[in-house]
């Protein structure tokens, strides 16, 4: 282990709850220190267009916008580097975090912006054809099935947004949702159900994924348990999964409390865990709004936090 490093506030996550927090902490003269993770940006870096962030009436891309986002806390001199967190030990203050297993940092204050992550089917193929066909992210791998047919699974607001992103690449996009509704916002439900290349195909699921050595098809069962039940086979080159997200928060579970589904639980109103001194910002902390807006407020909110705690502390 290399030596500790000491410092006031460490912000863990680069998505807009950890990018926000990191420009209000560096504007407090906190000298927050931000680690990455594995995906720079978080999940808007696998959105395309993003129309409802304030400010931008034209749109802007995930990528872009996250790029603005980080510039601008490097402005205020936040310290952002590469590095995923991979032990936590909150017994008592400085809160010590490994980071790549090698290097411990000692913080005064802690927020945990890890978002979330997609959730997969659970079956063998995912894997066997992972990078084969499978995906969880169209804006990443669309492009490889242009004039190609495909599949994306749910019925949310996401596997709306893949499916007519794909729609304008692919051939035709069949979705594949478990119930005779979709759960999506009824602007997006519209533009799918109109769109001439989508097939909803409500009350299928997913048995299992055939072809040779890539995706060329899914076997389905519409129906499942019912009188009549049906068997149905899709020709498919790609299959993306939008069945929605686990919350980042598997790292400081042994000491922080967190809901049935991993949800970091924080103290109505505020980004407060359980820990005094660690505040909970962005997807990892909200099952409900998952918005980029909303966690940019979050990590607004836990950086405004922080710097109190960390005042009334001295
Ligand atoms: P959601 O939880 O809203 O939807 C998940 C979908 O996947 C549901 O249709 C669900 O079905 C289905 N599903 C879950 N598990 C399975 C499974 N094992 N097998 C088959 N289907 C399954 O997640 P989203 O990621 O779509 O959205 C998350 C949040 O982000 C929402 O609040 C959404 O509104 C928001 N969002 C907003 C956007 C925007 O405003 N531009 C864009 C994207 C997301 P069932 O309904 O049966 O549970």
């Amino acid at each position: 282990m290399t030596t500790n490093e000491k410092i006031q506030c460490l912000i863990i996550g680069s998505g807009p709850a950890g990018y926000t927090a990191a420009i209000y902490a560096s504007r407090a003269n906190l000298s927050p220190v931000l680690y990455q993770g594995m995906e720079p940006g978080g999940q808007l870096t696998t959105t395309n267009e993003v129309e409802n962030f304030p400010g931008f009436p034209e749109g802007i891309t995930g990528p872009e916008l996250m790029d603005k986002m980080q510039k601008q806390a490097e402005r205020f001199g936040a310290d952002i580097r590469f590095g995923r967190v991979t032990a936590t030990d909150f017994s008592a203050s400085p809160y010590r975090v490994t980071i790549d297993n090698e290097k411990v940092i000692e913080a005064q204050s802690i927020i945990i912006a890890t978002g979330a992550t997609a959730k997969y089917l659970g079956l063998p193929d995912e894997q066997k054809y992972a990078g084969s066909g499978v995906s969880a992210c169209a804006t990443c791998d669309g492009f490889f099935y242009r004039n190609r047919p495909v599949a994306v699974v749910g019925g949310g607001d996401t596997a709306c947004e893949e499916a007519l992103y794909l729609a304008n690449i692919a051939s035709k996009v069949y979705m594949i949702v478990r119930k005779p509704f979709l759960r999506a916002s009824k602007i997006m439900q519209e533009r799918v159900l109109q769109h001439p290349k989508i097939e909803v195909l409500f009350e299928h699921e997913t048995l299992g994924l055939t072809g040779e050595k890539v995706v060329e098809g899914a076997d389905l069962v519409k129906r499942r348990g019912q009188t009549d039940e049906e068997k149905v086979h899709i020709a498919i080159d790609g299959f993306f999964l939008a069945i929605g997200h686990k919350p980042n928060s598997e790292v400081f579970k042994p000491w922080i409390e967190t809901d049935e589904n991993g949800y970091i639980k924080t103290i109505p109103g505020t980004p407060r865990t359980n820990v005094e001194g660690v505040f909970a910002a962005g997807d990892v902390a909200d099952p409900h709004y998952r918005q980029a807006v909303s966690a940019a407020g979050s990590g607004c909110q836990a950086a405004i936090e922080a710097e109190r705690y960390l005042v009334d502390k001295k």
